[in-house]
């Protein structure tokens, strides 16, 4: 057999790869820890940790399974940091003949690995990376000449294509969909539950990490590392979230509150976004679980979070690959401003933001009504231009890679695609703010102003949004009551005055 070589990116750590399902001395496997990835972006420390720490483990798992692993650390004076460096370096010192991959998720790196693979002089192949549901071009053909990309139909198809949630033909107990029960606020704290977490003492390797000074953002206390690093960890962290958490999974999705940073989400993206989970294991054994549950937990609870993975997620990374590279630089209504200095600091005098700021630099974690009712609500009420938007949400999160990032801040929160996720821009007052939780409650602004010293930010923001783009959402039928209401408003100035004062002073609000 020719001598292989198979490079590992740091996001494609699925043992259960058919890759490894023969053991052969032939075969290298090659990770190496990149300045290119640390550096791509400022991520947070988290993050960093978080993915370095799970190569290694995956590494020692593949070593212990019986394969050849070369392994190139962030500081091994070997590590070139160039990778078509080390993989030629590979090819020669191994005597390789043939140079193998697995699709990357991620549009910069398949382009330079297209790059790499017509310099060599061996053969090479890519392999599908057997984590999704769907193949990469799968959606794009699914809505061959639609403008808009409809994510129900795609998820219903799911649904049916995986036998997930059905009866026969129909989806169970009759309804595809049980959105509407999904979006209460927390009232009662004694519902929570703690995260189930991992703790460990990752401080060598910050050390190692602080050394070649890699930029980062956020917190983290090296002795007390949170996050699951290893494909056991991640099925706790699953398991856990079964029997704790999907109880009040779909009632309590949309809350917001000052309580908890996590509330009932799984704190499973970083698990499936590294491939130490595939999806599908996920949602099945999230519904066998609740099979043999069904007295205690409705179905509203289960299908919100099957729609979660086998729906957004998927569709999303459908969505990437059916509209990259243009994608990234979409920005439908031109904005242009530069993001707030309190989005590296938190230290804001509104209460939602400072929570949901801090949390993520504490944690590098805020679930999705923060990211998309918070942050990304003020960012394009603010008019800030989505490369800012997209270049922190890339950072921050311990999950963010480009292919479920930019799709979700520049499609889903940002409205910069005109139109191809969602079919309105999501933006709100503080109206919506204040019926999911308790953030209003411990604000030094009030929820009920629009104009004045202490009116909300966001009252006069929301319609100094509308009216500045009324030209391109006026005629869009989801929105055409606003621009009624608005009309019929007795202090438009007022309010258009107060929203300019405050952009005027977006770093001290
Ligand atoms: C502006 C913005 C940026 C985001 N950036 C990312 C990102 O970089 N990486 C990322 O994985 N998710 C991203 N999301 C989606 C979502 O917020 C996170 O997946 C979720 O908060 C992760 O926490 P969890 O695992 O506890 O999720 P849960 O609430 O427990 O949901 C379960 C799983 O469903 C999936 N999921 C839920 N919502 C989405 C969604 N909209 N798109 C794709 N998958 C989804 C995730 O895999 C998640 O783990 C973003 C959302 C917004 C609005
Ligand atoms: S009053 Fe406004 S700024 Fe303060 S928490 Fe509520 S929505 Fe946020």
């Amino acid at each position: 057999m020719a001598k292989i070589l198979r490079l590992i990116l740091g996001d494609q750590l699925n043992e259960s790869h058919s890759w490894f399902d023969e053991k052969n001395e032939d075969i290298i496997y090659l990770m190496a820890e990149m300045r290119q990835e640390t550096d791509y972006v400022v991520h947070h420390i988290q993050k960093v940790l978080a993915f370095f720490l799970s190569m290694r483990s995956f590494s020692d798992r593949l070593q212990e399974r019986g394969h050849r692993v070369h392994y190139y650390k962030i500081d091994d004076p070997s590590n070139s940091q160039d990778l078509e460096k080390i993989i030629q370096e590979c090819i020669k010192n191994y005597q390789i003949e043939k140079f193998e991959y697995q699709l990357p998720d991620e549009y910069r790196l398949d382009e330079q690995l297209n790059a790499i693979c017509s310099k060599l002089s061996i053969q090479s192949k890519a392999v599908d990376s057997e984590h999704f549901l769907t193949e990469r071009g799968f959606l794009a053909d699914f809505f061959k000449g639609k403008k808009t990309y409809l994510m129900e139909s795609f998820y219903r198809e799911m649904r049916k294509e995986f036998n997930i949630l059905m009866d026969g033909k129909e989806p169970m107990q009759g309804k595809w969909n049980f959105d509407q029960e999904n979006r209460s606020a927390l009232k009662d704290k004694r519902l929570l539950r703690k995260p189930k977490i991992h703790p460990k003492n990752v401080s060598e390797l910050y050390e190692v990490i602080q050394k070649p000074q890699i930029k980062t953002i956020g917190r983290v206390e090296p002795e007390n590392f949170l996050w699951p690093t290893t494909r056991e960890e991640c099925l706790e962290v699953l398991d856990y979230f079964c029997e704790n958490l999907l109880i009040h999974f779909g009632d309590y999705q949309d809350a917001l509150t000052t309580w908890d940073p996590y509330l009932f989400h799984s704190r499973l993206s970083f698990a499936m976004n590294s491939k130490m989970l595939s999806p599908l294991e996920v949602v099945q054994k999230v519904e066998k679980y609740w099979e043999s549950h069904r007295k205690e937990i409705s179905i509203s609870q289960v299908e919100g979070f099957i729609r979660q993975i086998i729906g957004w997620r998927e569709y999303m990374r459908g969505v990437y690959w059916a509209k990259m590279p243009d994608y990234g630089q979409l920005n439908f209504f031109g904005h242009e401003r530069k993001l707030p200095n309190w989005f590296w600091t938190g230290k804001t005098k509104m209460k939602c933001l400072s929570s949901s700021i801090g949390q993520s630099l504490d944690l590098a974690y805020a679930h999705h009504i923060q990211r998309l009712m918070v942050t990304g609500n003020f960012a394009l009420l603010a008019g800030i231009h989505p490369d800012e938007v997209d270049q922190w949400y890339l950072g921050i999160y311990i999950d963010a890679l480009e292919w479920v990032e930019i799709t979700n801040t520049r499609g889903m929160s940002q409205f910069a695609d005109g139109g191809i996720v969602g079919t309105k821009p999501y933006v709100s007052s503080a109206n919506y703010i204040k019926k999911q939780g308790n953030y209003c409650d411990h604000c030094a602004y009030s929820h009920k102003e629009k104009v004045g010293e202490k009116a909300c930010p966001f009252n006069s923001l929301y319609w100094h949004f509308y009216n500045r783009n009324r030209e391109k959402l006026e005629k869009n039928p989801r929105i055409g009551m606003a621009y009624r209401t608005w009309d019929k408003m007795k202090n438009k100035k007022e309010i258009l005055d107060q929203a300019e004062a405050y952009l005027e002073k977006i770093n001290e609000l």
